[in-house]
């Protein structure tokens, strides 16, 4: 597997003085990891996986490549845009975008289709044309999409403060956001509109987030929408393209990068983090600590029990909720995307406008359709694609599924999980293969040349979630009211970063990177990259 880092090795160890351990290489590691590198600061970055990269990793098998969780990113399509500044910053310049044609979703509901265009106008003459009497509630909607977005910058700015500070600006920051954070999405939309398909366009795309209208928070969907609105990019060269940039920043400030590289514990000393334990055993002593494992892992696994048990860490993290799981396909294709058809938008696919009657089918019975598959075409997206790829396709499919379909094969080990278990994984291959030949041209099928199925369980051993949950934690109502969420840990010397800070998606993690990278150094990043 392609990937940038050396692996640990327990017998040669690790040596030399670091200003900061980074636990984990996802976006939220990596990002931070290259701003204190800009900072002069020489950081640890240590992956108990592999492949170093998170869920923007890319992944080869037969010839083909795949990035696992990055498909579309918003905001970048001007240098003006916060999402283009912060990913221009933390790589180093280089990395370039690629357009995603105007109609970048397509939203099929039963055997209805709905093409989204990039732009708030192009997007509302749309529903419009398709619910001529939701016009009003429309325009409505759509200014409280860019209204709600606004109003998060304070909720998120305060994260990078320390308690004392926080305590006396909290409310400011955070009122006006958590008066639309606090309401459910289905609440709100409920209200504004009378038609149920026309609420089911609209939250089409709830795996975006993972979390459905009846349970996500109003606040994540309209941030979701307007990181969307202007359409969607792909970045030259894949998920890849990250870690290739930003190591090398990380390595000129005298920083390493390992991967196979397990911590498994966080060395508290007198209430302060001093370090980490590796799975080794090895002890690497440094006084920050930062951790991109998500907070059930940070606090729950990786702190030691009378620690968490002390701060009450262990009874906040009941406060909060793993994602759901999904499963998905990653397949490969003999032929071009040109010759087979294949164009870039991505397809969300829902079996009725049911969203909630969908849902609750699949997770009581495994054999009910999926209530949501979702579609990409990767080697359209990638300029860099044809040239590296002649002649070659690729598709990834996810679906959602609850975690009960698959409890049975918790703690077998990877390629060890029996013929049940394979059993299962092939209903699945058969059955997301029947939905995706409903959306490409059907000669495609000759073309299929290689398929790999990830279940729940992938998670758990790939990305040591829990659960096999596939973002971060829940974007309920709940969670946006939980102030222990800062960069700025109660222990000493310990951070979060990544999407558990601040919120899903490669830019969610992003943006924990850089509140987190704040926290650490006194500066607002934020503001400094963002030139405002
Ligand atoms: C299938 C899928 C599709 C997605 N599609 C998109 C998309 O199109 N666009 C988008 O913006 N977002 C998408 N996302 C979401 C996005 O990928 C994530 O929100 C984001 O990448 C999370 O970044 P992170 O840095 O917070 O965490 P992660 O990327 O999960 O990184 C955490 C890292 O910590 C490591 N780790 C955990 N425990 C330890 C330990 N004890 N020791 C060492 N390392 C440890 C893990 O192995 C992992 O590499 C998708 C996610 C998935 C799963």
């Amino acid at each position: 597997m392609e990937t940038v880092g050396k692996p640990y090795r327990k017998t040669v160890g690790i040596s030399g003085e670091f200003d900061a351990i980074i636990i984990g290489s996802g976006m939220g590691g990596l990002s931070v990891a290259s701003m204190l590198a800009q900072e002069n600061q020489r950081v640890l970055l240590l992956e108990q996986n592999t492949v170093i990269g998170g869920m923007t990793q890319a992944y080869s098998r037969n010839g083909y490549r795949w990035t696992v969780g990055m498909h579309y990113i918003g905001d970048v399509g001007s240098t003006q845009s916060a999402g283009w500044k912060l990913f221009d910053y933390v790589t180093g310049g280089g990395l370039q975008w690629t357009p995603m044609p105007s109609i970048f979703n397509r939203m099929a509901i039963g055997d209805c289709h709905y093409e989204i265009p990039a732009g708030a106008e192009a997007y509302g003459n749309l529903l419009k044309a398709h619910f001529p009497n939701q016009a009003e509630p429309i325009d409505t909607y759509l200014a409280l999409v860019g209204k709600v977005s606004k109003s998060s910058a304070g909720y998120f700015a305060q994260k990078a403060l320390s308690d004392a500070a926080v305590e006396r600006v909290y409310d400011a920051m955070c009122t006006s956001f958590h008066s639309y954070s606090d309401r459910l999405t289905i609440d709100v939309l409920s209200e504004l509109f009378s038609d149920q398909e026309l609420i089911a366009v609209i939250c089409a795309n709830w795996g975006d987030y993972s979390l459905e209208p009846t349970k996500s928070s109003f606040a994540m969907h309209c941030m979701l929408a307007k990181h969307y609105m202007n359409g969607a990019h792909y970045p030259v060269g894949g998920g890849m393209a990250f870690s290739r940039l930003m190591a090398p920043i990380i390595e000129a400030a005298g920083g390493v990068l390992l991967h196979s590289a397990d911590v498994a514990e966080i060395v508290v000393e007198e209430g302060a983090a001093v370090g980490v334990r590796m799975g080794s055993g090895e002890v690497v002593r440094c006084p920050v600590v930062i951790s991109n494992a998500g907070v059930q892992n940070t606090f729950g696994r990786l702190l030691p029990a009378p620690v968490s048990a002390e701060l009450g860490l262990d009874t906040l993290l009941e406060t909060v909720t793993d994602t759901y799981a999904v499963v998905g396909l990653n397949i490969g294709f003999n032929q071009s995307a040109e010759a087979l058809g294949f164009t870039p938008a991505n397809v969300w696919s829902h079996p009725t406008n049911d969203l909630q009657a969908n849902l609750d089918a699949h997770k009581a019975y495994f054999n009910a359709p999926f209530p949501w598959s979702f579609i990409t075409f990767p080697s359209t997206k990638d300029a860099a694609w044809d040239s590296e790829f002649p002649n070659k396709a690729t598709v990834e499919m996810y679906a959602y599924t609850h975690y009960s379909h698959f409890e049975q094969w918790a703690g077998t080990r990877w390629m060890k999980r029996g013929d049940d278990y394979l059993a299962r994984k092939e209903v699945i291959r058969e059955r997301l293969l029947e939905e995706l030949f409903r959306h490409v041209p059907p000669h495609a099928r000759d073309a299929v040349d290689y398929v790999e199925v990830s279940t729940p369980l992938s998670y758990e051993t790939f990305a040591k979630r829990e659960r096999g949950g596939f973002m971060g934690i829940e974007s309920s109502p709940a969670r946006f009211q939980q102030k222990w969420l800062r960069a700025q840990t109660p222990v000493k010397g310990l951070y979060i970063t990544g999407q558990d800070l601040a919120t899903d998606g490669v830019i969610g993690a992003l943006v924990g990177g850089v509140l987190c990278a704040s926290a650490i150094v006194g500066k607002d990043l934020m503001g400094q990259i963002r030139g405002v």
